[in-house]
């Protein structure tokens, strides 16, 4: 027995062996408004411009071209470690594919645009401030250079949403709004994990070679360790993205397995965060406490949990127990080795020594202990020179008043730094040109989203079209107003850095 989970009991479990997906309507909102469309990623994807109203009406969900099938797909996954069965997906609706010049494939889907044969009892719907979190956040997580899916509009629904904030016992509404979405794929690891489950395994191994052939070109679709190199791949992919994440310090916030993408993108935009200051033990969503299961410095520990489930949902197709336990065991090794190769670009070094990994911890330690600013920190050694007066250069990163004991510690940090570049073989030059790409001066702060979506609420959309403009050059300081640590006012609103999963 893989799995915990029985399918025979639940009378809302999928209908239709072998078939991972029922055709689905979308709502045909009657008084929608598109507030965002990205006509830059409309070109790249093979889409066009904006051309009249039936365009419009596309991207809003009003109304679809005659020659559209839309669809969505099932999936399962385990939710804070525990199996929780079929799960997926509730209010997401494809409206297909689309193939780009090069032939390029990606697939467009709606959220929120109604409910879903697996929405339960959930109405399939999306709020204002959940889909203006997505759109701007993948879209900056995109021009960090960070795999993810992407944004292409956003558009109000004109429907009042019913969602969980009760006020004396009447219901909280909210606008409602839909977002189109794409991605070369958006398979999960859940639905692996779904016909695994339900011991589909001619189904399982025609999902996968289907994922293999179309997603994975790296691989040898005739070798007969095709599906241990398919695991192989996206434990690689996975470790790549956990990185990635570390680098710029993002908290994904819900990292359960349906929300793990099987190409090793970002999916999923809930409860999600920047680190303002350091702190490894940081989670952004309010259901992860206290556990703090989905915490900033677990990441890379629950991605190779994860990935351990996908191995089981797998191993019908590969069978050998010790294959996935080593690809299993080594995703450590390699992980911290890809993570070490990060940090040293962070810090300008052109190689990663052996004495690099103890002075990443001092750093870690410095930042968390004194409360410094992540993205801030990175800012501040780029342009440290030998001449640098230290109090003056770095006061602007603190969240807390430092003592004169921890100012010594800084000096005493900022001195083995200093050692540490003296054995770079590349010029002061290159290692600051090296970190400038390496670190991000513009980061789509918590408290940034939260004022923006404040403002559209209320029919404003200047700092809507700023953002998009900062998250477009985020290794430039366009704004520098945006460039600066979380300001003091939202230090212990929670309810800014904090939220819940579902919205
Ligand atoms: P999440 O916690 O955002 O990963 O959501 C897990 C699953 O819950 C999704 O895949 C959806 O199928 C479902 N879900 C979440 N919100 C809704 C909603 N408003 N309507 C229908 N299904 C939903
Ligand atoms: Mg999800
Ligand atoms: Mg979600």
């Amino acid at each position: 027995e893989i799995f915990p989970g029985d399918f025979s009991e639940n009378p809302r479990q999928r209908q239709t062996p072998k078939i991972l997906f029922a055709t689905t309507d979308i709502v045909h909102f009657k008084n929608p408004e598109l507030i965002a469309f990205n006509e830059n990623l409309s070109e790249e994807i093979g889409l066009g411009k904006i051309e009249d109203d039936r365009d419009i009406a596309f991207l809003n969900a009003a109304s679809l071209p005659e020659n559209i099938r839309t669809y969505s797909t099932a999936y399962a996954g385990h939710q804070f470690g525990n199996w929780a069965g079929q799960l997926g997906d509730g209010r997401a609706i494809y409206a297909g594919e689309i193939q780009n010049k090069n032939a390029k494939k990606t697939e467009l889907q709606w959220k929120g645009a109604g409910a879903t044969p697996y929405s339960r009892n959930a109405d399939g719907r999306a709020v204002l401030r959940s889909s203006v979190r997505e759109y701007l956040m993948s879209e900056a997580m995109h021009h960090l250079g960070i795999p993810t899916t992407r944004a292409l509009s956003l558009s109000f629904t004109g429907e009042k949403v019913m969602r969980d904030k009760l006020y004396d016992g009447n219901p909280e509404y909210e606008k409602g709004a839909v977002m189109l979405r794409t991605a070369e794929s958006f398979l999960r690891f859940g639905h692996f994990e779904l016909i695994s489950a339900q011991k589909e395994i001619e189904t399982l191994q025609k999902l996968t070679d289907f994922t293999i052939e179309n997603y994975f070109p790296e691989i040898d679709s005739k070798s007969e360790h095709k599906y241990a190199d398919f695991f192989q791949k996206i434990s690689e992919r996975t470790a790549d993205l956990i990185v990635e994440w570390y680098r710029v310090g993002f908290v994904h916030g819900v990292m359960n397995t349906d929300n793990m993408s099987i190409l090793g993108l970002t999916i999923d935009y809930g409860p999600f965060s920047f680190l303002d200051e350091y702190d490894l033990n940081f989670t952004p969503n309010t259901t992860d406490l206290p556990g703090r299961r989905y915490a900033f410095g677990n990441q890379g520990k629950i991605a190779q949990w994860n990935l351990w489930q996908l191995a089981n949902a797998l191993f019908p197709l590969i069978k050998k127990e010790a294959i996935l336990e080593k690809i299993l065991n080594d995703f450590t090794k390699m992980f911290w080795e890809k993570h070490d190769i990060m940090m040293a670009k962070k810090f300008g070094f052109d190689q990663v020594l052996e004495s690099d990994g103890p002075f990443f911890t001092d750093a870690q330690k410095l930042m968390e202990d004194l409360k410094i600013d992540h993205t801030l920190f990175f800012h501040r050694l780029e342009s440290w020179t030998e001449n640098s007066n230290l109090k003056t250069h770095f006061e602007n990163v603190f969240y807390d008043q430092i003592t004169d004991d921890q100012f010594l510690i800084l000096e005493n940090f900022i001195k083995n730094y200093k050692e540490r570049l003296e054995k770079n073989k590349i010029s002061r030059e290159e290692s600051v040109a090296l970190m400038q790409k390496t670190n991000p001066k513009f980061i789509l702060r918590n408290y940034l989203l939260f004022e923006c979506i404040n403002e559209l609420e209320e029919g404003k959309k200047d700092l809507f079209n700023t953002i998009i403009l900062a998250l477009e050059n985020p290794y430039q300081e366009i704004y520098p107003e945006f460039s600066k640590k979380r300001p003091p006012i939202y230090n212990n609103q929670s309810g800014c850095s904090m939220l819940s999963c579902s919205s």
